[in-house]
């Protein structure tokens, strides 16, 4: 943290989520942006990055490597930026393809000795799984991460632990959610990960999908994913912090890639019986105007501060979405 307390925050990965994440920390005064990567290079300023020029920059030449004067090209650019820049905490919005990436990227932390917060919007359970290994060594390398930060799971598994509070038994975590987006080139590697989930496919199938290969199924379903009984880590999370067992936690949802309005409210339906034996459902539906992006983005630096504060105690390891509460960054 700088002499000011401000948290200097880096961002790995530089595509839908990444650049929302710029926009986000723009008018923020507790975090700075001071270093970003994405697969072709990465770039650093301790004074701050501008995220209209480095978004510009992507845009118009591929990678923030061509930032001028703070970029750098590389094919090692995690890497080589972790080396370089004294960051706090980054969010990790990158593709986990293959399915096992972002546990490599969190070994990668832990090898070089690096110490801060690290926090993921990761999707399937099998991910956290991998990570839930790695915890140990998280704690011995004296590095916070926050897993499964970002929106399902997320902000909406952790809804749904806070609506648990008001039953003595819980018999269902029921998350829905819609997303709608103008273009899915913007959000490659979700719609991709989103993909991995249908009927006939895999993670591995999906990530070696060309970008004609993708467009050319979303054509047969005129742009709309309908996904059902997804593999998403809600389900261990609330598992782990001992709200339910896994098999009562269904993920589901529509993604519409060809227009930014929402297919359905995005919702969390927790149902379970109370003490005095009643059977009720607690809705938490996210605001139809609220995109993707701000679900995400949003939550995963509420987590960042709240690592933050732990790493600050010498509170280190592996924690989920539902065992700690975001903070609001101002
Ligand atoms: P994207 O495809 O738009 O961008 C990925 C970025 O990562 C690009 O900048 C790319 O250059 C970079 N990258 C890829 N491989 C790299 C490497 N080896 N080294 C450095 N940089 C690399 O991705 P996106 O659509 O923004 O999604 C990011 C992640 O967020 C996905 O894994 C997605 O599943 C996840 N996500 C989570 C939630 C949630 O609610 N939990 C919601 C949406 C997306």
């Amino acid at each position: 943290m700088s002499a000011d307390g401000v948290i200097r925050v880096g961002v790995l990965g530089f595509g839908g989520l990444g650049q929302a994440a710029a926009r986000i920390l723009e008018p923020k005064t507790q975090m700075k942006w001071i270093a970003v990567a994405d697969r072709k290079g990465y770039a650093y300023n301790e004074a701050g990055l501008d995220g209209d020029a480095c978004i510009a920059t992507v845009r118009d030449r591929g990678s923030v490597g061509y930032v001028d004067p703070y970029g750098t090209l590389s094919n090692n650019s995690l890497q080589e930026l972790l080396e370089k820049a004294n960051a706090d905490g980054y969010f990790l919005a990158l593709p986990n393809l293959p399915n096992t990436f972002m546990a490599d990227v969190a070994r990668m932390f832990i090898h070089s000795g690096w110490r801060g917060v690290l926090v993921d919007a990761l999707k399937r359970t099998s991910a956290v799984e991998q990570l839930l290994q790695l915890q140990y060594q998280l704690q011995a390398a004296g590095i916070t991460y926050m897993t499964g930060c970002g929106a399902t799971p997320g902000l909406l598994t952790a809804a749904a632990a806070l609506a648990a509070q008001s039953y003595a038994e819980i018999h269902s975590v029921k998350i829905t959610f819609g997303v709608g987006i103008a273009n899915w080139e913007v959000y490659k590697a979700t719609i991709r990960e989103d993909i991995a989930h249908l009927p006939g496919y895999d993670v591995d199938k999906a990530s070696q999908m060309s970008d004609l290969q993708v467009e050319a199924l979303l054509d047969k379903t005129n742009g709309i994913l309908a996904l059902e009984g997804m593999e998403h880590a809600d389900d261990i999370i609330l598992e782990l912090v001992g709200i339910c067992d896994r098999d009562r936690v269904t993920v589901g949802g529509v993604v519409d890639t060809r227009n930014p309005k929402k297919p359905l409210s995005t919702n969390v339906k927790v149902t379970g019986r109370t003490f005095e034996g009643k059977i009720s459902t607690h809705t938490f539906t996210l605001g139809d105007e609220t995109s993707m992006a701000a679900n995400v983005c949003g939550p995963a630096f509420g987590y960042l501060k709240a690592g933050k504060t732990l790493h600050r105690r010498g509170i280190y390891g592996l924690f989920s979405c539902a065992e700690i509460m975001p903070q609001f960054v101002s």
